[in-house]
Order: structure tokens, then sequence, then C-alpha cells
């Protein structure tokens, strides 16, 4: 049986804008314009929202977009949409230092957990400052850090017997490494499109 549809919800137009210009800097113009039109969001096409915290773009679309991308590319989609979350990452760094708490922080003499722990809820609070919907947290159960979003907008109203929030993946990877200087592994243990309460982001071991 379906499940119920969640209720629409919105996403602030500066997390729109930042999906769509990491979209754009790794499909190139073409291809994101081609993606927007083929999955009904051709108004963005040329037309990006404005980096303000209002709700204009509803979840559903972006998570439309999401699904279209993954689509589009077949078996390569999810590393195209793993490398939309780094380049996500690195434009909210760019753009958001503040915002994350991050500016100017020397955690470079924090043991490396620490350092895991402090972008993570970094992100967690840029999430809930730009949007009081946001229900996301930080999680340390027997020395094991993971990214927990209830919020998710990348599989919001989708359903799949896997998980699907490879941009998530992106994003919490290129976090750990900006924390790091390592790549580790992140993996998504829990994901709501497969029914469960929420998204959930491992942090794994290093990769050598
Ligand atoms: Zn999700």
């Amino acid at each position: 049986m379906p499940r119920q549809p969640r209720p629409d919800s919105y996403i602030i137009n500066a997390i729109f804008l930042q999906a769509l210009v990491a979209s754009e800097e790794v499909m190139g113009a073409e291809g994101l314009n081609a993606v927007l039109r083929n999955c009904g969001l051709e108004r963005f096409v040329g037309n990006y929202p404005p980096n303000d915290l209002a709700h204009v773009v509803k979840t559903t679309d972006y998570a439309r977009l999401n699904a279209a991308i993954e689509d589009s590319y077949g078996h390569t989609g999810r590393g195209i949409l793993r490398r939309i979350g780094r380049a996500s990452f690195q434009y909210a760094i760019r753009e958001q230092a503040a915002l994350m708490g991050i500016a100017g922080a020397a955690i470079k003499l924090l043991p490396e957990k620490q350092r895991i722990k402090f972008i993570l809820n970094g992100l967690v609070n840029a999430l809930k400052k730009s949007n009081a919907d946001v229900n996301a947290w930080v999680e340390e159960k027997d020395g094991v850090i993971a990214f927990i979003d209830q919020t998710c907008g990348i599989c919001w109203n989708r359903e799949s017997t896997h998980p699907i929030c490879h941009v998530y993946i992106g994003s919490v990877s290129e976090a750990v490494k900006w924390a790091t200087g390592f790549d580790y592994e992140i993996t998504e243990t829990h994901c709501s499109a497969m029914g469960h309460e929420y998204c959930r982001f491992e942090v794994g071991t290093q990769k050598k």
C-alpha cells in the first residue's frame, strides 16, 4: 500500500540556489537546463532564485530535481549527485561560513573526531538557522558519528527500496574532508524514501 504523502513543505531559496549552482558546475548549463525542462522545472532555466531565506520553492520540486538527475544519467547518476553534494558544501563554505559558525575557527588543534562533530554541527546549525522547519542533529553512539535529518528534502515524498539521498552523502563527505583533510566512507543507513523515520548518514572509516 502506498504511504501517506508527507505534507507539502518549502525549502529556502538559498538552498535551492546552491543546488542549482552546484548542479550547473557538475553537469554544465546545458545539462542542467535539459534536466530542468524534463522534470517540469523549466521556470528555473536561466532564472535562479535570489540568495535569500524566502520559502518559495516546494520541497517536492527539489526532490523531483534530484530524481530527474538520477534518471537522466543512468548508472552514473549517483556519482553525479554526490559531486553535486560536494560542490554544494564548497559553495556553502564560501557563502555561509558565518551562518555555520565556522568562520575563523581554529579546529586544527582538535582531535579528528571532534573536528568531524564540529563541522557536522555547523551544518545542522546553518540548516536550522535558515529554516525553522528543519529537524536535523548529530548523533554519536558507540563511537560512531552520524548526521541525521528528519526533514530531508532530497527524498521528500519519493519511495525507494534503497537509500537515495546521494547529494547528502556528497555534502557530508566534503564537510568531513574539509574538517580533517581526509576522505571518509559515508553510508546512508536509513532513508525516509524507504519508510524510515529519518535519513541517517554514518561516518565510517578513513579511506586510504
Ligand atoms: Zn533523504
